[in-house]
């Protein structure tokens, strides 16, 4: 299947979108919102998936903190997907842009009716200039949570899968970090942001991996995954820090942000 080239899919975190207390950063998320209502005024479809459910539940339903019972968190989604789907359809329609909520689960992508399901539904809502959000269906489903038994684990990965059956062209990954690093930025003040990619080995996979953690480099492990999932399909991966979003200007116009995972040749 060809590679949309004006399909591009964005990938926020929970830690871009919400703040130290978890609660929503509405100014992040304002300007998250005009900076993808301007880049699909050039001409773009967008699709946007978006973490954050469960941390901004457990802020609205006042939890000391992030929940760790499954059923709690399950629940915590329920409350934070509401909330951030409001959010989200507020700051997009002062851009004049509407939204449709899709929440998925692995068997929306391995089984093929609900596959070809899903993948008329992205093209009904692109068509029709709207913008996806997707997340994980969390509140019924937990293996992003828990469960081994998956297709993806985490969000970095259904972004991924994501731009795959959307015929993405790019798939930009928000995170807290500005890129991959040579080393943990953490510990060695030397490390340097790692501007291109053109093969993820298995060096690079343990340099983002630090210590046999994958928290050392700010869940990199997981981003590299997706990268080298979404690479082989021929859709260029971008991670960069989401703390400013007006960044989606310069990766368009192809200037140096973040770290290029180049696609593969199909
Ligand atoms: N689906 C989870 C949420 O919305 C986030 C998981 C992730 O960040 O990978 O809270």
């Amino acid at each position: 299947m060809s590679v949309s080239k004006k399909r591009i899919v964005v990938k926020v975190g929970t830690s871009t979108i919400t703040n130290d207390s978890g609660n929503v950063d509405i100014r992040s998320l304002d300007h998250l919102c005009r900076a993808l209502s301007g880049v699909e005024n050039l001409g773009y479809d967008l699709v946007l998936v978006s973490s954050g459910a469960i941390a901004v539940g457990a802020g609205k339903m006042r939890l000391a903190q992030k929940p760790k019972e499954i059923r709690l968190k399950q629940a915590a989604a329920a409350v934070g997907q509401t909330e951030l789907m409001h959010l989200y359809d507020k700051f997009f329609g002062e851009y004049n842009r509407m939204v449709g909520q899709i929440l998925l689960d692995n068997a929306d992508f391995c089984n093929p009716a609900r596959s070809e399901n899903l993948k008329n539904t992205f093209d009904a809502l692109l068509e029709n200039h709207i913008i996806p959000i997707v997340n994980e269906n969390d509140s019924v489903s937990h293996t992003e949570i828990e469960s081994d038994k998956k297709l993806f684990s985490d969000n970095d990965m259904l972004s991924a899968l994501v731009a795959i059956f959307c015929n993405a062209s790019k798939l930009i990954i928000f995170s807290d970090i500005d890129g991959l690093y040579d080393g943990n930025p953490k510990t060695d003040p030397n490390a340097k942001v790692i501007s291109r990619v053109e093969e993820i080995t298995e060096e690079l996979k343990s340099v983002a991996s630090g210590s046999g953690s994958n928290r050392g480099t700010g869940g990199m492990i997981t981003k590299l995954e997706a990268a080298e999932l979404a690479t082989s399909h021929g859709i260029d991966v971008l991670i960069t820090n989401g703390k400013n979003p007006e960044k989606l200007y310069d990766i368009i116009e192809k200037k140096k942000v973040g770290t290029l995972f180049v696609a593969k040749e199909q």
